[in-house]
Order: structure tokens, then sequence, then C-alpha cells
């Protein structure tokens, strides 16, 4: 008798027919004796839209105000799936994540979990019933609702995996594991049947929404395995877990292109001691992620200045831009140039630490494609480019056939 943790996103619970179809998948292990604790994401587009209505409201909306409204995407899910077992006349109760246990930091849309006490969630399975848990949502020490980043659904279901010990964590979604690039984008892609924490790691956080970053995070800590499946088929799908040797032999696992980035440059910053430390200190103190900084060289006579560029997920871009304003009388630079139609795209691998020539192939492929690069980041495992959005999707076909297919 197993204690399982399985995830459904969006898509698998887009209708009330995925919801029954999930209701039906649960119902099957629980009636081989399995104990189940199913995590749910809102219905598919319904974040989007709650926040589609506040923006039309307010452009930068209080971000406590955020989390009360997104929040209850999810408890419409929860109900919902635990009908949708009613009716096959299997025990199960939904929760919310507070209700849940799950008690998070205060900063609101992107918190971190603090602790899980699921005596709540033990209680429910202890009597035999299904237990339903709203994913990304929290509850703070002092009971404001929180969430926990776009795509927390999956943190949801990995850290309450950890939490309850539980012996198979899957996270169903609408294809059938993670492939080695997105395969509505790249026809070509071919599915991985495991891959390691550090490869997962760097390919979410480089745009490959499959999986939430923060999650993997989590599950690499912690040492949860997981397995990443459809919900639509009895596909096996693929396994995230640790590094193994032969993992090594292969130099490209995978190629992401993420859309969602947006580059800030301040032009003409005075190029003294200090000066960085300050804006990336008010950029973090905003609980904005900065990703790439690229820092040209010194020009003109007198104080010199130098222009900083760094870029941001594309829905902080308001904020940080709002936090450069305020410094603007104590730092003094020229301007602010934003640009949202970038893309980055990468190449991950973890054989890369044993392979040389890489970074030169790679830039050749784009040549050869007329891509020109506009910045540049690199760690043992990947090589990221901040490339034209226009050119992002055809380059990264490109980088896919060079060293993947
Ligand atoms: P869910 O609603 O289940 O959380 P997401 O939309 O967050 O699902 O993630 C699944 C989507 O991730 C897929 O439909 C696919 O288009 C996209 N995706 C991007 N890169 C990859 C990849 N390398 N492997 C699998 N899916 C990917
Ligand atoms: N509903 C949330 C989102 O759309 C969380 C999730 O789907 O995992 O980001
Ligand atoms: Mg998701």
């Amino acid at each position: 008798m197993a204690l399982i943790v399985q995830k459904y996103g969006g898509s698998s619970v887009a209708d009330t027919d995925r919801i029954k179809n999930v209701a039906k998948r649960v119902a099957q292990y629980h009636q081989r004796g399995d104990r189940i604790v199913v995590v749910v994401s809102a219905m598919r587009g319904v974040t989007d839209g709650l926040i589609a209505l506040a923006k039309n409201i307010a452009p930068l909306p209080s971000e406590r105000e955020m989390d009360m409204l997104l929040a209850t995407g999810e408890q419409q899910t929860i109900a919902l799936t635990a009908i949708a077992l009613h009716a096959l006349g299997v025990p199960a109760v939904s929760l919310t994540g507070a209700q849940a246990g799950i008690v998070t930091d205060g900063v609101h849309t992107k918190a971190k979990i603090h602790n899980i006490t699921p005596k709540a969630v033990h209680e429910l399975l202890h009597a035999g019933s299904v237990v339903i848990v709203a994913g990304f949502q929290g509850e703070t020490r002092e009971g404001q609702i929180t969430t926990l980043g776009r795509g927390g659904s999956d943190l949801t279901a990995i850290a309450l995996a950890a939490a309850l010990k539980a012996d198979l964590c899957q996270i169903y979604t609408d294809v059938d594991g993670v492939y080695t690039a997105d395969p509505h984008l790249v026809p070509d892609a071919k599915k991985l049947n495991e891959i390691s924490y550090d490869e997962m790691l760097e390919l979410a956080s480089l745009g490959t929404k499959v999986m939430q970053s923060r999650s993997v995070e989590f599950a690499k800590k912690f040492r949860v395995v997981f397995e990443v499946r459809s919900s639509l088929n009895d596909n096996p799908g693929t396994i995230v877990k640790e590094e193994t040797k032969s993992m090594e032999g292969v130099v490209v696992r995978g190629v992401s292109l993420d859309k969602n980035q947006a580059k800030l440059t301040l032009v003409a910053v005075p190029d003294q001691p200090g000066v960085a430390a300050r804006i990336f200190k008010a950029i973090g103190d905003a609980a904005i992620n900065v990703d790439m900084i690229v820092q040209n060289i010194s020009h003109g006579s007198g104080t010199p200045a130098t222009d900083l560029s760094f870029t941001v997920d594309k829905p902080d871009l308001l904020k940080a831009k709002q936090v450069l304003e305020n410094l603007k009388p104590t730092i003094g630079y020229q301007a602010i140039i934003t640009n949202e139609n970038i893309g980055k795209l990468s190449i991950v691998g973890v054989g890369m630490k044993s392979h040389s020539g890489v970074a030169g192939k790679m830039f050749e492929v784009l040549a050869r494609e007329g891509v020109n690069i506009d910045m540049i980041s690199t760690s043992e495992i990947k090589i990221s480019v901040v490339i034209d959005l226009a050119k992002g999707e055809s380059a990264m076909k490109a980088l896919h056939a060079a060293f993947v297919s």
C-alpha cells in the first residue's frame, strides 16, 4: 500500500470532462489500496484570466490582493475534483493550502514554503479518504494567504511528497514527459526516459515550463524522485533524479527558449564603486530576480559613465522600472531603455562538463541562421544567449537539429 502524491496541472483539469478523467485515474489507484494525495492547479487559463481582470483595473495591483484573488482559481478545482470522486463513490476531502498545513513566508506572489505540518492530511488519509490539496498557495504564520509563484502547484506537490515521505510523486501534464525541447514547438523533440535534477533545474529556470524551477530545486534538496507523465494516456513518463555516471555521455540534453524575459538598460550610469550594489540591492529588496547582467566599458570624459543592462521576468518589468526611477535622483543616470522583444535561448547538459568546443559550435549555428547575439551567460552545464524574440523559434530548431537530433 503506497502513499502517492499526484499533481494535475491546468491542462489536465481544463474542463469538467478532464476533471472526471482525473477522478477516474485517482479512483483506480485508491481501489488498489494506495493512499492518494492529489494536488491540483487552477483550470487552464483561469489564473491568467484573473490576472487580466486585476490589470484592467490597475497596472501594478497590490500583491497581497493578487494572492487573495489568484488563490481562488485552485479552490474551484479542489472542490470540483472532490465532487467528481464522490460521484464515483470514492471518499474525498478537499483542503486549501492553509488547511493542508503549508506555511510560507510573507513575500506575496512569490512566497517560499517555511514548513508543512500535514496533520489534517494524515488524519484524512488514515480515515481512508483521498485528500485533494489546492496547489500554488499557502498561508503565513499570521494567517495571510500567499501564492508560490507561477507554476507553483509543482512545488506544492513536491514539498508535500517530501513532508509526507511519499513513496511516489507523479506530475501529470499534457505531454508524455520531459522532451529534448518543447514538443509543441520542435516536432523532432524526443522524450527523455530520465534526466538529472541539475539539468531539469537549468531547463526549468531557462523557460522549459513543464516544471517550475523552484519545485526542482526543492526536489533536489530533499531528494524527491519524481515522474513527469501524461494525464491523457498511460505511457511511462520521465524520471527526474540524482545524476548518474552514464548521463555524462550526452553533451546536450535539451534546448530551451524563454520568451518571458525582458531587458532593462540604464544609460550612462556613473562608473563608481557601490553604484551596482545600490541598484541590485534595491531590485533584490523588491523581490525581483535578475538573471543576466552586462556592463559596457566606460565612456565619456569627466566622471566615467557606463551602460548597464540586465534581464528580468517580463511580469516584473514594470516594477523594476519603477525601482530604477526611484533611484534616479541619488544615482544619476541618463535614461532607462526597456526591451520586451527578447528571447533567451539555451542549451543544457551535464556532459558539457567533460566536452569542449560546445560554445563555438553553438555560436556557429546561430551565425549561419543570421541570429545576432545580444548577451551571453554560461555555467558548467549550460550556455544561454539573448537574441531577438522573432528569431527565437527558428534558432531553437536549428540548435536542436545541430546538437540533439
Ligand atoms: P501544466 O498545466 O500541467 O502545469 P504546463 O503548461 O505548465 O502544464 O507544462 C506543460 C507544457 O510544457 C507542455 O504542454 C509543453 O508545451 C511545455 N514544454 C516546454 N518545454 C518542454 C519540454 N522540454 N518537455 C516537455 N514539455 C515542455
Ligand atoms: N495556477 C497557477 C499558475 O497558473 C499555478 C500552477 O498552475 O501551477 O501559475
Ligand atoms: Mg505547470
